[in-house]
Order: structure tokens, then sequence, then C-alpha cells
């Protein structure tokens, strides 16, 4: 096409088309996005089960995921709650198993319960230490905690084995790398753009409250129609951006020989992406380090229909948490039913290593042992024999996505590439960087890659391309307001930060207990000597 476009977007999952959509709202209409897919969506991805749409991508959405939610609401895209009430199932490494209800596995004994309390107490008050904008800004802290991962964070902790056995398998289910694989400081700016250990893990209040009704990659489909299928190219691979760093314009060459030339190019992928896309001249030094350090993680994501809730008769939530690593593939489960369309499964995350290891054996042999898995978990047999179908979607497989959910950042990286990761390339934002990688709320999340692809646009419009030769005068806003038609209001609407609370943050760790009780049975035995 001999056209020049103001704008191309590169990716057509939510950051991409969130882009193209706030560039469309503001009246700038020349601009196309390239999606390499024969689909739009990315990393959220719905398929159809007998008319039930089911979710094997991203799914989940809570309260203060303002963006997303704004767009679900202009698409009359409904949520409903995810079930979670009833009793959740722990399998520990050493093969047993307890019940338990609420976030924390109560059913470990008070000193391991004392010392998560104490491991996620600590971890929240890191947290607080830290930007969101700017997570390398607290250079102390920064040069400390980059150059430990998390595991070595966990070392440094005298607690009880099974604390940190509990706390590495939350960290596994959030990030899908072993704790080893992840710098401590990218992990704490993780938690702390997610609002809180405790907002990332909960079902009610947290980002796990609600399910769209219909599937998550509609919001992606109404947004193509939106936009015009015209200027949402499906099956257009980029191979190759020619780019100048002082040159007005950037040309891009796809897969199937097509080329578009514009002059201002975003980039709403993964970084660690970006190498897969030849650029002339190379990305500058600290992008390539982000591509070639970032990485995505690994993730199995299984979902088990049954012709019954069997887990709900019998009282389960359909929660299920196992820290027993490889040897049992399915380390979080929740409820995946939906009631009105008589839809009962469990949704299955196989992350980490597990994942790495599971996705060596056949689908059976996977169908097999997460059926089993459930039929020990819940305590009944009808896991296996009610098994109706299984799907699974193993995203590590997925060419244009490499992995999932999110690149995560090994050691010494975050620290390194601080806020170059996010600067544009050439005096003019030739090139301008988005995906949810790159957002400062909800990293990682759908909600994210909406803030990256509306901030990439924002830049374009607001500092380089001029219409009607100037450029748009518009504010950034940072915190999204909630709508007070809001599904999805948190029930502490006022309070962002969810990390444990103010009681919690006063529990002694065991060892502190231990002390004490042996302190206290010294006096005792001591008085009583003096008494006698
Ligand atoms: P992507 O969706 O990756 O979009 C990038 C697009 O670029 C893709 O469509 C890709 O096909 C395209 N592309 C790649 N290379 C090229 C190329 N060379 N040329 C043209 N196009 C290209 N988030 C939540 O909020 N809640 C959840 O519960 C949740 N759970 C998840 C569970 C799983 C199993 C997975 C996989 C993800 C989950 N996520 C969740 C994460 C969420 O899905 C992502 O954060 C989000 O969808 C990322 O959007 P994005 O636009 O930034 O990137």
């Amino acid at each position: 096409s001999s056209e020049i476009f103001d704008v191309l977007v590169i990716g057509g999952g939510i950051s991409g088309l969130s882009a193209g959509n706030y560039l469309f709202d503001h009246n700038v209409k020349n601009f196309l996005i390239l999606e390499a897919r024969d689909r739009v969506g990315g990393r959220t991805c719905t398929i159809d089960y007998n008319q039930h749409a089911v979710d094997v991508g991203g799914a989940y959405v809570g309260p203060f995921q303002n963006r997303i939610l704004r767009l679900a609401r202009e698409f009359n895209v409904r949520t409903y709650r995810v079930h979670y009430k009833g009793k959740n199932t722990l399998t520990l490494s050493d093969g047993r198993r307890s019940v338990y209800k609420g976030i924390i596995p109560t059913s470990v004994g008070i000193f391991s319960l004392l010392d998560v309390n104490y491991i996620l107490c600590r971890t929240q008050e890191l947290c607080e230490q830290i930007s969101n904008q700017a997570p390398w800004s607290n250079e102390a802290l920064s040069a400390k905690y980059d150059k430990m991962t998390v595991e070595d964070w966990l070392q440094t902790l005298g607690e009880t084995e099974e604390a940190k056995e509990l706390y590495r398998s939350a960290a596994r289910t959030i990030l899908c790398v072993e704790p080893s694989e992840a710098s401590m400081l990218a992990w704490l700016s993780t938690v702390n753009n997610g609002l809180g250990i405790m907002r990332l893990c909960e079902v009610e209040n947290g980002a796990q409250e609600r399910k769209f009704r219909g599937g998550s990659q509609q919001i992606s489909n109404h947004l193509r129609a939106k936009l015009g299928t015209d200027r949402v190219l499906l099956n257009h691979a980029v191979k190759q951006v020619q780019w100048s760093p002082t040159g007005e314009l950037v040309k891009v060459t796809c897969a199937n020989n097509q080329e578009y030339t514009c002059r201002h190019l975003i980039i709403a992928l993964a970084p660690s992406l970006y190498k897969t896309i030849e650029f002339e001249p190379e990305l500058p030094e600290k992008k390539r380090e982000a591509t070639e350090r970032m990485y995505m993680g690994s993730i199995i994501k299984t979902i088990t229909i049954y012709d019954r809730p069997y887990w709900k008769e019998k009282n389960f939530s359909g929660i299920t948490f196992d820290t027993s690593h490889v040897a049992n593939p399915v380390i979080f489960t929740y409820d995946d039913s939906f009631e009105e369309d008589r839809f009962y499964a469990i949704m299955g995350f196989i992350v980490a290593d597990s994942s790495r290891q599971w996705s060596k054996m056949t689908r059976e042999e996977r169908r097999q042992a997460v059926c089993k898995q459930y039929a020990r978990a819940f305590d009944c047999n009808d896991m296996i024999t009610g098994c109706q179908e299984y799907i699974e979607q193993d995203w590590s497989a997925e060419k244009f996505s490499g992995g999932c959910y999110a690149d995560i950042m090994p050691k010494e990286v975050l620290s390194s590439l601080r806020e170059q990761l996010w600067v544009p390339c050439g005096n003019n934002g030739q090139l301008v960087f988005a995906g949810t990688e790159l957002a400062t709320r909800f990293s990682g999340y759908m909600d994210g890659a909406v803030q990256a692809g509306e901030r990439a646009a924002f830049e374009i419009l607001t500092k380089y391309l001029k219409v009607n030769g100037e450029h748009l005068s518009l504010t950034w806003v940072d915190e999204e307001p909630v709508d007070p038609r809001e599904e999805c209001r948190s029930p502490d609407i006022t309070k962002l930060m969810y990390g444990p609370s103010k009681i919690e943050m006063l529990l002694p760790k065991a060892s502190t207990v231990k002390t004490l009780l042996k302190v206290a049975s010294l006096a005792l035995v001591g008085l009583t000597a003096v008494f006698i």
C-alpha cells in the first residue's frame, strides 16, 4: 500500500486494540492494526463448548480493574461472580491433605500459619517501599532486591519450611515460573501494581472476583468491530520494521509480503517477542536487553467438564491448592461452572516446572492425571467417572505468545532497564511501546493491557502526531474513575491497596512465639522451684 498511515499498531491483543480505540475515540482514524493470528484477543481466547463460552486464556477480573471494566460496559459485556464458598482443599508435597476455608490455608499447623502470615506481611511492607511508576527509584532497596530471586529472599528468612512451600506455590501461581527464576524486585513490583498480595490472591474483592459472561475474547472482537474490520487486519504477522531515529517514516513488512508505511508505530507485544521481528537498524541496547532477558512464564490452562457439580454437592468450593509441585500437575483450581448454561467445570492451572514437565506427556495422560488429582482432592471418585470433557491450552506452544501470563524478569533486569522499557525510540516517537508488561497498574493482566495501549496512543497524540497542525491537549487519567453503575465495585472501594490487616501485621512469627513459650515455661519451672 502506498498510503502513509499516521499510526500502525503491531498486535491485535487487548493492548494494541485499546491503542487503536483511543486514537479512534479522539478522531484519529488513519491507522491500521496488524495481527499475526487469524483472530484478535492474543492471550485471551474464548472457545465454544456446547454453546457455552470457555476461556482458555485470561479470564478473571476484579475491583479497581476499571479500564477493562469500562470497555466491557461500553460493549454491554456483563460479568458474573466466581463461586468460591464452601470448603477448599490443600495437598502438601508430603501428600498430606486437609480442608480449610478462606484464602489462607488455616489447616496447616499454627506455627506454619504464623509464618505464612509473617512472610505475607513482610512482602507487603517491602511493596509499600517501592514506587509503581519507578520501582528502581528507591536505589538501596532496588539494588538489594534485584540481586536476589524470590527463592533467595525466602532463604534469608528463618521461617518454617511448610510456610515457605505455601508461599512458593502462591508465587508460582501468580508468575508461572519458579521462585528461583524471578527477581525479588520484579515480584514486589508485580504485587505492588496488582494492588497488594491479598488483592492478587482473593476471589471476593480480589483479582479473581468475576468473569465475563460470554468470555473475555468478546472484548477484543467488539473492539475490532467498532474500529472496522478493514482497520484490524488478521493473518498479518510483522516480520520486519525499517525505521530511523531521525527519519520521518517507518516501513513495516509482513510475512505475507504486504508492506505498510507510517509516521508512528506502536509495538503492542510482550518485550520477549520483539526479537521475533527484524528491526533495521536494531532497537537501542536496552530494548534488546529486554527482549533477550525477559521471558514468558509457562502455563497449561485446563478446564475439566462434569455432568454434575460433584464437589459442590459435597460442600466444596472447587478451590484446591496443591503444593506438591510437579508430582500432581495442577497447582490451583477454581469452580468454572456457569449455572445458567448447566455447565459444570473445574478450571485448573498447570504452571512453571510442572507445565514444562507435564507438557512432555500426552493430552490423555494429563487428562487422567488431572481427574485423579481432583478425585483425591475432593475425596470423590465421580471426579474421574463423571468427567465429560477435558479442554486444555498450552500457551508455551503458541508461537505468537511464547507462554503466559506475561513476561517475567530474572535478576538484575528491572534495575538495569529502568524507564528505558517505556521510552519511545526516535526523535519524534517513531516507535512507541505498549503491551500489558508496560503497565503501571495490573501489569500482566487484561486491565494493564488496556492501560499500556491507551498510554501509547496518548503519548503519540499529545507529543508527536499533529492533528490539524497541532498536538492534542489531553490529560492522562492515571486513576481511572469507577463508574457508579459498576457491577464490580469493591466493598472497601476506598481502600486501594489490599494487603494483610493491621492486626495480621502485628502478629509474631512462629520462632518468636516458640521463644516466648520457652521463656514462659522456664519462668514457670523457676517459680515452681522457688515455691517448693
Ligand atoms: P497479547 O494478548 O499477547 O497481544 C499481542 C498480540 O500480538 C497477539 O494477538 C499476537 O498474536 C500478536 N502478535 C505477536 N507477534 C506478532 C507479529 N510479529 N506481528 C503481528 N502480531 C503479532 N489476565 C487477567 O486480567 N486475568 C486473568 O485471569 C488472566 N489469566 C490468564 C490466564 C492465562 C492462561 C493466560 C494465557 C493469560 C492470563 N491473563 C489474565 C493475562 C492476560 O490475558 C494478558 O495480560 C493480556 O491479554 C495481554 O494483552 P496484550 O495485548 O498486552 O498482549
